[in-house]
């Protein structure tokens, strides 16, 4: 066993969200590094997401499975871009069987991505019947 020289071995960093953006020939980049990403369309792990309500964090675990782009050109850390939902139906921006989780980004800002129903599904534990309350803070994206 070497374990020198990675001591956090086993922990995995948490992903970087960010929103996709495009260079000025309109192809999709790395917000953070410039590079091309778009053939890398599919399905992403994003680790330790800030997932915004609890009973699906709890659901979901330290890995949401979402839909998108990813950037792995970073030492230590991946970029996800995940496909932007807008005001389409989950279905509509990606495929059916898949559903809205609301995600804080690095950016601070709240957006929904999607996530396969079954990958929530996974983890369900339904003995609490209390309401989630509380917290109806709306990040506003215009
Ligand atoms: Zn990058």
């Amino acid at each position: 066993m070497n374990r020198s020289g990675l001591g956090r071995y086993g922990v995995s960093s948490q992903t970087v969200l960010r929103e996709r953006t495009e260079d000025d020939e309109g192809y999709l980049i790395c917000p953070e590094c410039g590079t091309p990403v778009g053939n890398s369309l599919g399905s992403h792990e994003v680790a330790r997401p800030e997932i915004v309500d609890d009973d699906l964090a709890d659901a979901i675990g330290d890995v949401l499975v979402t839909h998108g782009w990813v950037c792995d050109r970073h030492p230590g850390y991946e970029v996800v871009m995940p496909t932007p939902v807008g005001s389409l139906s989950v279905e509509e921006a990606v495929n059916s069987g898949w559903v809205g989780v609301r995600v804080q980004f690095a950016d601070g800002f709240v957006r929904t991505v999607a996530t396969p129903e079954k990958e929530i599904r996974r983890g369900e534990v339904d003995d609490v019947s209390t309401d989630a309350r509380g917290e109806s803070e709306e990040a506003g994206s215009a």
